[in-house]
C-alpha cells in the first residue's frame, strides 16, 4: 500500500499532538498533509513551523489572516466550510479526525465522500450517525480506522476470526477516578479532570469519570464490527492494560494487552489497520496484576443509558450524545454538579420525539434540538 498522505483534523488536541509525532518519527510510511486547529494559536504555530503543513484550517478569519502575514508559502482556511474544503482536497487520500464531539460529522463524511479513509478518534460520529457513516462507506468504496484503544485492541484480536465464530466483544473500562469513591454529589471538575491511567482532552476525561464514554464506545462498537449491542459488553479493569476482548463460541477469549498509551492504535489507525513496528511501550506482564469486575450502572448511569438509546435507535443515539456533549460543557463550567450529567441525559431521552425517518438532517435537528432542551432544563 502506498503511504498515506495524511489531514490531521484537530492537531492541537492530545490525540492530534500524539498523532503529529508519530507522521514526523515514520516519514517513510506517512506525509502530512494539512492539519486544522481550533483556539490554541500559539500551540498551532508551533506545529506549522515545526511539521511543515501545506494546508492548515482555523476557526475564524481574523486567525487565518494573523497566519497567513507570518507563513505566506501555507494556504490558511477558516470555519466549517474550511473543514470540508480541507478534508475534500486531491492532494490528500486518509483524513485522521480528532476534533471534539459532533462536530466532526459532516467533515467526516465529506472526507468519505472524496475518497478519504478515515482514522476515527472523533467516536461521536458514529454514535450519532452510524448507519449513514457505514452507508457512505460502502458507497463510496472506503473504511474507518478506530483510534480507540479499545476499538483497535477488538480489531486486532478479529484479525483471522470468522464473523460467525464470534460470540460477544468485551470492551474494559478503567472506571474513572471515581470507581471506589463513596459521594459522587460533591465531585469537583478539578477532581474529574484527573485520570487515574490516561493523559487526555477534558471532554473524554469527563466521559471516562461518569461512564458516558464506555457509553459511546459500545455504541461505536456497534457500528464499527457489525454487532447487535447485547453481544458487546463491558468489564471494569482499573488497570487498563487488556483494552479490548472478543469470546469466541466455543468458548475462547482473546484478548489484546499492551501499556495504556495511545500512540499504538493512533500508529494502527494511521496505518490502516496494518500492524507495524512499534516499541514505545513494552510490557512487562510479571509487574501487572489484571483484576476485572461487573460496571455498576446504578452509581454510573450514563453506560445504561447508553444502551437504552442504542435500543431505541432512530435519533436517541444522537440525543444521548447531544445531552452528554451540552451537559459536560456545563459541568465543566461548574454551572451543574457531576451527577447531574446522567440525569440531564435521561431527561433528554424522555423528552425526544424520534422523528419518522432517519436522515443526516434529522440527526442535526436533533443535536441541536437536545443542546437547547438541556440549556433551558437547567
Ligand atoms: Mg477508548
Amino acid at each position: 500500500m502506498t503511504k498515506p498522505r495524511i489531514i490531521l483534523l484537530g492537531s492541537t488536541g492530545r490525540i492530534g499532538q500524539q498523532a503529529l509525532e508519530l507522521i514526523k518519527a515514520y516519514p517513510q510510511d506517512f506525509e502530512l498533509v494539512g492539519i486544522s486547529g481550533y483556539q490554541n494559536e500559539a500551540l498551532l504555530r508551533s506545529q506549522i513551523t515545526t511539521y511543515q503543513p501545506r494546508f492548515v484550517c482555523v476557526s475564524t478569519p481574523a486567525m487565518a489572516s494573523a497566519l497567513e502575514r507570518d507563513f505566506p508559502s501555507i494556504t490558511f482556511l477558516y470555519g466549517e466550510s474550511g473543514l470540508l474544503d480541507l478534508v475534500s482536497t486531491p492532494e490528500a487520500d486518509l483524513v485522521a479526525m480528532a476534533i471534539v464531539g459532533v462536530a466532526a460529522l459532516k467533515p467526516t463524511l465529506r472526507a468519505l465522500e472524496t475518497g478519504k479513509d478515515v482514522a476515527l478518534a472523533s467516536k461521536e460520529v458514529l454514535v450519532a450517525a452510524g448507519q449513514i457513516v457505514n452507508e457512505t462507506c460502502t458507497r463510496f468504496k472506503r473504511k474507518l480506522f478506530p483510534i480507540d484503544s479499545e476499538h483497535a485492541a477488538i480489531d486486532i484480536c478479529l484479525k483471522g476470526v470468522a464473523p460467525d465464530h464470534i460470540k460477544k466483544l468485551i470492551l474494559t473500562a478503567s472506571g474513572g477516578p471515581f470507581l471506589n469513591r463513596k459521594d459522587l454529589n460533591t465531585i469537583t471538575v478539578k477532581e474529574a479532570l484527573c485520570h487515574p491511567n490516561w493523559v487526555m482532552g477534558k471532554k473524554i476525561t469527563i466521559d471516562s469519570a461518569t461512564l458516558a464514554n464506555k457509553g459511546l464506545e459500545v455504541l461505536e462498537a456497534h457500528w464499527l464490527f457489525n454487532q447487535p449491542l447485547d453481544k458487546i459488553e463491558v468489564l471494569v479493569h482499573p488497570q487498563s492494560i487488556v483494552h479490548g476482548l472478543v469470546e469466541l463460541i466455543n468458548g475462547a477469549q482473546l484478548a489484546q494487552m499492551s501499556q495504556p498509551d495511545m500512540k499504538m492504535p493512533i500508529l494502527y489507525a494511521l496505518s490502516r489497520g496494518q500492524i507495524t513496528p512499534f516499541n514505545d511501550c513494552p510490557l512487562d506482564l510479571t509487574k501487572t496484576p489484571l483484576t476485572f469486575d461487573y460496571p455498576d450502572t446504578h452509581r454510573f448511569p450514563a453506560l445504561r443509558l447508553a444502551y437504552e438509546s442504542g435500543r431505541l435507535g432512530q435519533t436517541f443515539p444522537a440525543v444521548f450524545n447531544a445531552a452528554n456533549e451540552a451537559a459536560v460543557d456545563l459541568f465543566l463550567a461548574e454551572r451543574i454538579a457531576f451527577l447531574d450529567i446522567a440525569t440531564l441525559i435521561e431527561k433528554a431521552l424522555q423528552h425526544h420525539q424520534a422523528l419518522p425517518t432517519l436522515s443526516l438532517e434529522s440527526i442535526l435537528d436533533a443535536d441541536l434540538t437536545t443542546r437547547h432542551y438541556v440549556q433551558d432544563t437547567i
